[in-house]
């Protein structure tokens, strides 16, 4: 993980967020090399999911909706978690890691009965040794928080203007279901899909970009009929690990796990945690849940509006249900790092997929000195770059400029060499192997392009 994160700031791919002023806790910018990644890992998964298909389209909704979308989706009341305090260290844990997993809900309503003294008594028979500092039975009754973001809308700071950041892009698939089914021709079954923005305003955020309070989700929602949702289901329990393994993501290290009643999301009646075995352990690395048709009933219900799908042949109005993978930017960006990251001898290769990788060859002129070498080099740089992003670099020699962008995971380079000159082709080193090859210079477009599909 060290490694990763070393890696990561070094080269330009992700750097502390306001750094110079001690940074924000467990926030975090993507720089150079990370935003062309980042956007690669989103392009391939909308155009496979989106642009690919009959059957998804795409929505790019408002990050603030109407404060009313989270209380009929119920996560006003339902979105939070229970945080505990050591009175000894101060640190703040979530109950459930103290206490290895759901099902505390009951408990707490329990301990809402008790009097103060009973609630002690009974938190000290339930949480034992604090992690951090060790000191027994110490710890403050735990206190139920919800995760959303508040702010204001406009200038009056007062209850009524209070809105959140949503916690989820899916609401909004939700909310504007009925804007696109009247301006699309689409049938059941569909899903919508968005990627963007979410916050949560988690108790312990950590493990690099792993979990954060600001992150980027891509989600579809897929509605089908509600007797048709097993198979629908079983359809994307392995279509998204099929993805998954087209960037990069060792499928060795992505295992399932099927999460319990009692532990299950508000809104869930089936949900399969997909975890990978990241650095650090073990961890949910993007999620598969059956919503039911619990939104759009709730929206119905709350809002007055008809939010039912007719079915052109029978006339037939029901409420879809909903199949959701909902996949988080940041740890699909870290499973592609942890599975590409490499070593061979005191060589680092990132072995990103050439889709994915941010440049898609770097060009150089074996010398730097001999202007007919740069010229021309030059030349197939910015014919390249019309179709891919490519990097130049002239400094220093051939070997160390190798290893540089092994490091950042590029899959070829080309040098023009006094060969070129005569040939009309140009050396094409695999990053991969190290093996190089002769390719004409007019073939060379072709040739990147080719790894790419
Ligand atoms: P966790 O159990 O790790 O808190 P979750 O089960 O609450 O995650 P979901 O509500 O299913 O997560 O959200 C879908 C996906 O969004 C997750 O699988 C994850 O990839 C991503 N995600 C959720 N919370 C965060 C976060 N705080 N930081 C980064 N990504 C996140």
């Amino acid at each position: 993980m060290e490694k990763i994160v070393s890696l990561a700031k070094r080269r330009g791919f992700v750097f502390p967020d306001s750094e110079i002023y001690g940074g924000l806790a467990n926030t975090w910018d993507f720089g150079p090399l990370g935003v062309e990644l980042k956007n690669n890992i989103k392009n391939s998964w909308w155009s496979r999911f989106v642009h690919q298909r009959d059957d998804i389209v795409g929505l790019d909704a408002a990050l603030i909706m109407n404060p009313k979308v989270w209380d009929a989706s119920g996560h006003l009341r339902g979105f939070k978690d229970f945080l505990i305090e050591c009175k000894h260290c101060h640190e703040r844990f979530k109950v459930e890691d103290l206490l290895g997993g759901g099902g505390w809900e009951k408990e707490y309503e329990f301990l809402e009965t008790l009097s103060p003294g009973d609630q002690e008594k009974r938190v000290r028979d339930l949480f034992k040794k604090c992690p951090n500092c060790s000191t027994v039975g110490q710890f403050a009754v735990p206190r139920k928080f919800n995760l959303m973001f508040k702010t204001f809308f406009g200038p009056v700071y007062d209850e009524k203007s209070t809105v959140y950041f949503r916690p989820e892009t899916a609401q909004a698939m939700f909310v504007d279901f009925k804007n696109i089914l009247n301006s699309s021709r689409i049938k059941l079954p569909f899903g919508i899909a968005q990627i963007g923005k979410a916050f949560r305003n988690e108790i312990t955020p950590g493990n690099f970009i792993f979990r954060t309070r600001e992150f980027e989700q891509m989600e579809i929602e897929y509605f089908v009929e509600e007797k048709d949702w097993e198979k629908h289901f079983e359809y994307w329990r392995t279509e998204v690990p099929s993805w998954l393994k087209e960037i990069g993501i060792d499928s060795n290290k992505l295992h399932e796990l099927e999460v319990p009643d009692g532990e299950r999301a508000h809104y869930s009646k089936r949900t399969i945690d997909f975890e990978y075995d990241f650095p650090f352990g073990k961890k949910e690395l993007f999620g598969l849940a059956y919503r039911t048709d619990f939104d759009l009933k709730n929206h119905e219900t709350a809002s007055g509006e008809n939010m039912k799908y007719k079915d052109a042949e029978t006339g037939k109005e029901f409420w879809p249900h909903v199949i959701e993978p909902s996949l988080g930017v940041e740890r699909t960006f870290l499973a592609v790092l942890a599975s590409a990251y490499s070593e061979d001898g005191d060589r680092v290769v990132l072995k990103l997929p050439p889709a994915i990788a941010p440049y898609k060859a770097a060009v150089f002129p074996l010398l730097a000195n001999k202007p007919e070498l740069v010229k021309l080099a030059r030349k197939i740089y910015e014919d390249l770059r019309k179709k891919f992003y490519v990097a130049w670099d002239e400094r220093g020699n051939i070997g160390k400029r190798y290893y540089a962008q092994d490091e950042i995971g590029t899959p070829h380079c080309i040098t023009v060499d006094f060969d070129s000159l005569e040939k009309g082709d140009a050396t094409v080193r695999d990053r991969d192997t190290a093996k190089q090859e002769r390719i004409k210079i007019d073939r060379l477009e072709e040739y990147i392009g080719r790894g790419l599909i």
